[in-house]
């Protein structure tokens, strides 16, 4: 089983030997140092000054965002494996039947004994899904369906949870590769009335399925420096520009008009309901630290991200480990079509980052020098624009409960992998983890076989 990062205050520069070191294992830090006007950790070594992150924060994000992603488990002992991915879920036996007929099972490990479920009511659920793929505001399709609106809201998380066991299932045929690559970008997602999302994506860089997102909502009760509370904007925007560098230099500008390089706001939003807004870099920080769902099982992975400081430090803190050890890489990936202005080894912006590019878009390695171009396996760099596309389309905008924004994304991005045709082949087929196409019904059809039968 594999651990978060629980100290992220050290230094992040790759090439320094206090990388990745916490206070605990080097003296050669000042700590909480107020010299270039914002709380950082100095590191003496290299004199970087990377901001300081309250660890019990993050740890306490991860725990709430670790059970909606990947815990809620429908199936298996969850006294052995409360969470996918994490540990592995031991065999059971047959144990009989409950006083209402369901089958009933004992846990070979623990002896502990567990229902199988029993999903009733199978048109309530279809009905929601027809909701849902058919955009309906949330009002009239509680009217249509004749539910009760606590029912409709109790088959919509079902719903969602059926089509999160049945996709987390599936992934777990990824832990057995050999190499992983992901590519991961923030966005921005508007809502009415003021409220917006900021939202964190990761998608398989060869068929685009989106294996995690999170987004910057919490129902922990978090201090008030912690809840955001900005107006100002510093997303770094591409600029209308042909030429690949002059777009890069534009961003890195962006980038230094921060008061600090993590610093990265979204202007002046309003929470949803009943939860607060978090700052992206926690966001940040506790999705790259989830990621090691994925990436902490196979033998080598890399990580493409956006070209964005906040999630340079998140990503290096997630891969730690395997880039000390030579089997991570993370890169900065523009995707980018026009060829205009090629790119073959040039430093650019402050820290003379190398850059390369090709037909799909710019690159620099952050972990690693190369003097020539290094062959890149990321084959389209659109996936993320079109999830997001897909889901600032679909998602109702008049939302405002952070549990229903979580239970709707979870089926959009499953429905996404599964269903979305695009040239004959889904994210999820071009995977390998299923064969075919589905429609929706169809696949909640297979996704209640499948769990009622775990
Ligand atoms: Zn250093
Ligand atoms: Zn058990």
């Amino acid at each position: 089983m594999f651990k978060f990062t629980k100290d992220f205050n050290c230094c992040k520069t790759v090439s320094c030997a206090n990388f990745g070191l916490s206070n605990r294992n080097s003296d050669s830090y000042i700590q909480k140092s107020e010299r270039l006007g914002y709380l950082s950790i100095e590191c003496e070594l290299c004199g970087s000054n990377p901001p300081w992150i309250s660890n019990s924060l993050v740890k306490n994000l991860i725990a709430e965002k670790l059970e909606l992603q990947f815990g809620q488990k429908v199936v298996g002992c969850k006294k052995c494996s409360p969470y996918y991915f994490m540990m592995a879920t031991p065999d059971s036996k047959l144990h009989g039947f409950t006083s209402a007929g369901t089958q009933r099972k004992k846990c070979t490990h623990c002896g502990g004994i567990f229902t199988l479920p029993d999903f009733k009511n199978i048109d309530a659920l279809k009905q929601v899904l027809n909701s849902v793929t058919e955009k309906k505001e949330v009002k009239a399709a509680i009217q249509e369906s004749g539910l009760s609106a606590r029912l409709y809201y109790f088959y919509l998380n079902k719903l969602s949870l059926i089509f999160s066991n049945f996709s987390r299932l599936n992934e777990l045929q990824l832990l057995n590769r050999e190499y992983l690559g992901i590519h991961s970008e923030g966005r921005l997602l508007s809502l009415n009335h003021q409220r917006a999302l900021y939202h964190l994506f990761s998608v398989e860089i060869e068929s685009g399925y989106v294996l995690l997102q999170s987004n910057n909502l919490t129902k922990l009760a978090i201090s008030e420096a912690a809840v955001y509370q900005e107006t100002t904007n510093t997303l770094a925007a591409n600029i209308d520009s042909d030429n690949i560098e002059t777009v890069l230099l534009a961003r890195y500008q962006s980038n230094l008009k921060r008061n600090h390089f993590e610093q990265l706001l979204i202007g002046s939003v309003k929470p949803l309901g009943r939860s607060s807004a978090i700052y992206p870099d926690k966001v940040a920080y506790t999705h790259f630290q989830l990621l090691k769902a994925f990436t902490d099982n196979v033998q080598r992975h890399d990580h493409f991200i956006e070209h964005e400081s906040t999630l340079r430090s998140a990503a290096l803190m997630s891969s730690y480990a395997a880039i000390k050890n030579g089997s991570a890489n993370v890169f900065y990936f523009l995707p980018f079509l026009s060829n205009a202005g090629k790119l073959n080894g040039q430093p650019l912006g402050w820290w003379n980052d190398i850059w390369f590019s090709n037909e799909i878009g710019a690159f620099s390695s952050i972990t690693r020098k190369y003097k020539t171009t290094p062959s890149f396996k990321i084959k389209k760099g659109t996936a993320i624009e079109s999830y997001h596309c897909y889901l600032n389309n679909n998602l109702n905008k008049n939302i405002n409960s952070m549990q229903v924004v979580n239970d709707l994304s979870e089926i959009y991005r499953v429905l996404y992998n599964y269903c979305e045709d695009e040239g004959g082949a889904t994210a999820a087929s071009q995977l390998g983890l299923v064969q075919k196409c589905y429609q929706p019904e169809q696949l909640l059809a297979l996704a209640i076989k499948q769990l009622s039968n775990k």
